[in-house]
């Protein structure tokens, strides 16, 4: 169990950093949850479609890590903090406006600003993964 509490405690300290550098998000919790990767994949699958592998989520200010490799948490942790970031500093304003739109139209439209969203988080995953490495030398 030494390998699983290191990656618990260095997502706390990801966490903690993060919420640190950005100022921002500090009602955000992690909990590391592989065990449940299966399950929310089965899920996940009937709401995107067959490519889709669940690595994490928010919900209720926790983010579920259900990654099972350390580099993989952190990496998804990132994805979530930046995630939880757009939606709630600049999407959620528009959320209202989506739930007026008739429902088929409301859905292609969510389908495609879903995937520049994940585009983009991971962009600034990768520039966040940049600014440690600098940060380090
Ligand atoms: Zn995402």
């Amino acid at each position: 169990m030494v390998n699983s509490l290191k990656i618990e405690n260095e997502l706390q300290i990801e966490l903690e950093k993060l919420i640190q550098d950005y100022g921002r998000c500090r009602e955000l919790t992690v909990k590391w949850v592989p065990e449940m990767r299966q399950q929310r994949e089965r899920e996940s699958t009937s709401l995107f479609g067959d490519n889709c592998t669940m690595c994490g989520e928010v919900k209720d200010r926790t983010i579920y890590i259900y990654e099972t490799e350390l580099e993989e948490c952190i990496h998804t942790l990132r994805h979530e903090f930046f995630e939880y970031l757009i939606d709630h500093e600049l999407v959620g304003p528009y959320v209202s406006l989506y739930n007026k739109m008739f429902e088929g139209y409301e859905k292609a439209f969510q389908d495609t600003q879903y995937k520049r969203k994940e585009a983009l988080i991971e962009i600034l995953v990768e520039k966040e993964a940049k600014r440690r490495e600098n940060e380090r030398k």
